[in-house]
């Protein structure tokens, strides 16, 4: 490689820290962003400039394939980019994991069955080459039939109920036994002999990524989507081994510890172990209630029209507003700046208070209330405001379910028993705004709406506050 080229790839990997630093703040989002898009350009340019310039026989045909698939990814992705809604966007990055996997299983057998550029006479270099390939494909497997479930689940058409088939662990140990077992034969066969046992590893790693996932309940899903994406990075990572490009093993490193931080963050923030969600809900025990259902009342709610909640907001010396996966449904995040911005005005202190799984994507409700204009620094994670709740006058939850369930705290059967809450019922009166009684992603009743603090804002959430304004105006 020329020294123009690793002075490209340093530079696209400093790029990339510096977007992974921009992205943890919200202040410096866009310009990690940027950093990011930058880097990731560059380094395609690089890849390609050195990977046609080293292999000059390649360079009509390759340079053709290469800008022909270029040309084809770059389309479905701007046309998937532009037309996800913001509520799809879970989805969209599930899907987009489950294609790093695909990638990796990929290179994995075209790395063992083509021409491997690697001598086999050097017995070491070659025994390292077989493992890169085996373990990327069994990451990438993994992370490839894993990512497609989670699509599933986060999309509504596999159910949200944790699988949890009777001795599921063994289960998983068996086949992960298999998968370390299978490599005996595949690196004692000669020449591309292996073949059998990598497509039958793979199959089992394809099986166990769904079987891990399945056994994801509802409120857990979240780790389970930043855990894939640390398996993504991983895998990349594994395809930047057998590739032999070290821009490409340095950014699946850094997608791969970074997802696994914030995998460690969330499961903190959810009072999970990390172990737990990696082996597949271990801690929901094999006979544990998965998750209540949500049918019948447990009580009479209580309703109030939009003019009375506006003449309490108005009467209100603080308000806090907790916005849930409702309000990114019924895009109410303008509207909600609109309320916040005439309360302001009116002396009332209000503040929003974020709940960390709130939403289907970690930060979804900090990246929809920058879109809308409000304020960063009315806008505060659980642990800075939890404890404020006693001393507000009204609380608004906006389209949120399960992250103000005080049976997270009362209740061990629930499935997310544990789970720290957004304590709202300690406030003086608790609106919530939603269409009806349905229940959250996790499919458990929640007390809240029956308590004799809260009261219903019936309605689609959008309307509702705009009623609001209306009414507060
Ligand atoms: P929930 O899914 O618990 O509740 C959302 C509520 O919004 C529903 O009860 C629904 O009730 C209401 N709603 C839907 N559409 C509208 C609308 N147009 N107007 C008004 N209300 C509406 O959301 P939360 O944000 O409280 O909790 C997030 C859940 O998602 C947690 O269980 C979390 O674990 C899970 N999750 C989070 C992920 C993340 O990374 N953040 C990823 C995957 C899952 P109704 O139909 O009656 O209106």
């Amino acid at each position: 490689m020329s020294g123009v080229a690793i002075v490209a790839y340093l530079s696209a990997g400093v790029l990339f820290i510096r977007s992974l630093g921009g992205l943890s703040r919200q202040e410096t989002a866009k310009d990690g962003n940027w950093s990011g898009m930058v880097g990731m350009g560059l380094a395609i340019v690089v890849a390609a400039w050195t990977w046609l310039t080293e292999t000059p026989e390649l360079r009509v045909n390759g340079l053709t394939m290469l800008v022909a698939a270029m040309g084809v990814g770059a389309l479905i992705g701007g046309m998937l980019a532009a037309r996800v809604e913001m509520t799809g966007m879970p989805e969209l990055v599930a899907m987009l994991h489950s294609f790093v996997g695909l990638a990796a299983v990929l290179v994995g057998f075209s790395s063992y069955l083509g021409p491997r550029g690697i001598d086999v006479s050097d017995s070491v270099r070659h025994a390292v080459h077989l493992i890169e390939v085996w373990v990327g494909v069994a990451v990438g497997a993994v992370t490839l039939t894993g990512s497609i479930i989670a699509w599933g689940k986060l999309k509504g058409s596999i159910g949200g109920k944790p699988l949890l088939l009777p001795g599921r662990h063994a289960l998983n140990g068996v086949v992960a036994l298999a998968i370390v077992g299978l490599a005996v034969p595949y690196m004692q066969a000669p020449g591309t002999d292996g073949v059998s046992s990598l497509i039958l590893m793979t199959v089992l790693a394809s099986l166990l990524g769904v079987h891990l996932v399945m056994a994801i309940g509802g409120a857990d899903m979240p780790v389970v989507v930043s855990l894939l994406n640390s398996y993504s990075g991983w895998a990349a990572a594994a395809a930047g081994f057998m590739l032999a490009n070290d821009l490409l093993i340095v950014t699946g490193a850094l997608v791969g510890a970074s997802g696994t931080i914030l995998s460690i963050i969330m499961c903190r923030a959810m009072n999970r172990s990390i172990l737990s969600v990696v082996f597949g809900g271990f801690g929901t025990g094999d006979g544990a209630k998965p998750a209540q259902s949500a049918d019948g009342p447990q009580g009479e709610a209580k309703e109030l029209k939009a003019d009375e909640v506006g003449q309490r907001l108005r009467e209100a010396k603080s308000v806090v507003i907790v916005p849930g996966y409702g309000m990114a449904v019924s895009r109410a995040q303008g509207a909600v700046n609109e309320l916040t911005r005439l309360l302001r005005e009116k002396g009332v202190n209000v503040r929003f208070a974020i709940h960390p799984v709130a939403g289907r994507l970690p930060g979804h409700m900090n990246v929809l209330l920058a879109e809308a204009g409000v304020p960063y620094d009315i806008v505060l994670e659980m642990e800075h405001i939890n404890q404020d709740f006693p001393s507000t006058d009204v609380v608004l939850v906006i389209g949120a379910n399960d992250i103000v369930n005080p049976a997270a705290l009362t209740d061990p059967t629930s499935s997310i028993a544990g789970m720290p809450v957004l304590e709202v019922w300690k406030s003086k009166l608790t609106v919530v705004l939603k269409r009806g009684m349905a229940a959250g992603y996790a499919g458990v009743e929640n007390p809240l709406f029956f308590l004799d603090g809260t009261r219903m804002l019936f309605g689609d959430a959008k309307k509702s506050i705009d009623a609001l304004v209306a009414a507060v105006r």
